[in-house]
């Protein structure tokens, strides 16, 4: 099956998004954001672009550009949120503050973060979904590295559509490419030629992920498959976290906690 009758396929049976719908892809530069937008844009889906400038010095610089390239090329209006106007400093830098209090890998600390930014900008555009470019791989490995966490709960609302959380704040997220091998996405974004940043993010330095990730090179397509398809026959059966959303006393954004995960990191 060629990709865009996957991620064809992906939308009608999970039923998420439809063309009255807007949808707001977040594009980071690299190839999955970049192929996901492609698709939907290909599929009639009505489209804009959200890309967060780290202020990760030329690596950031390269990321922008190759997003308004590709906004250009689909003829989809591109938001930059320049994190460093609005922040005072950059992404790499509010990192080390927090690790110097906080024993956290970079990586978790940046998805917190963007995750946040994401969901606040995409309800101030009045976006309907939040569409972001993970695959199977990355699906597969997350749900691999719960596992090995012993917290397999962490993967029970994930999906092409986010389940679970029903909240007026709170932009479903769906990731279209959850069905494509990451191989078969850079294929694409290679063959067309697409506007893409493949060099990796400087600061993604989580060991424990690249341990897992390389791990996963040695495994076959049929066994990586395998584990999103267990994956989705015992979801059901693992022990969801509530659905119940409040308001984190500091910033007002929708948490399960009393204080979401970005105040949570950003307070002394
Ligand atoms: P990552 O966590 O870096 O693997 O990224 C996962 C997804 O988040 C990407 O496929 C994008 O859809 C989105 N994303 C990552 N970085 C950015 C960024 N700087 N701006 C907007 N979206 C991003
Ligand atoms: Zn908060």
């Amino acid at each position: 099956m060629n990709l865009k009758t996957q991620i064809s396929n992906t939308i009608k049976k999970y039923k998420i998004c439809n063309k009255h719908e807007k949808v707001l892809v977040a594009l980071s530069g690299g190839k999955d954001s970049t192929v996901c937008a492609y698709m939907l844009h290909k599929l009639g889906y009505n489209l804009e672009g959200f890309h967060i400038n780290l202020g990760l010095g030329a690596y950031s610089e390269r990321c922008e550009k190759s997003t308004k390239e590709l906004c250009t090329q689909l003829e989809i209006k591109l938001y930059v949120y320049d994190f460093t106007k609005k922040h005072g400093s950059s992404m790499c830098y509010l990192r080390t503050t927090i690790q110097s209090k906080k024993a956290l890998k970079n990586c978790a600390i940046c998805g917190v973060i963007k995750k946040y930014i994401i969901n606040k900008e995409a309800r101030i555009l009045k976006a309907d979904k939040i569409a972001t470019g993970h695959h199977l791989d990355d699906e597969a490995q997350t749900f691999f590295l719960n596992i090995l966490k012993g917290a397999p709960e962490l993967s029970a609302s994930t999906g092409p559509l986010t389940r679970n959380i029903s909240d007026k704040k709170f932009i479903p997220r769906i990731k279209p490419l959850f069905f494509c091998f990451e191989e078969d996405i850079k294929n694409f974004a290679k063959q067309k030629k697409l506007p893409v940043v493949y060099e990796p993010c400087p600061c993604a330095l989580d060991s424990y992920r690249l341990q897992v990730r390389n791990f996963f090179k040695t495994l076959s397509t049929k066994e990586k498959k395998n584990i999103i398809n267990n994956f989705d026959k015992i979801k059901d059966k693992i022990k969801k976290q509530s659905g119940k959303m409040n308001y984190c006393k500091i910033c007002g954004e929708p948490t399960r906690k009393k204080i979401c995960k970005r105040c949570e990191l950003i307070k002394n």
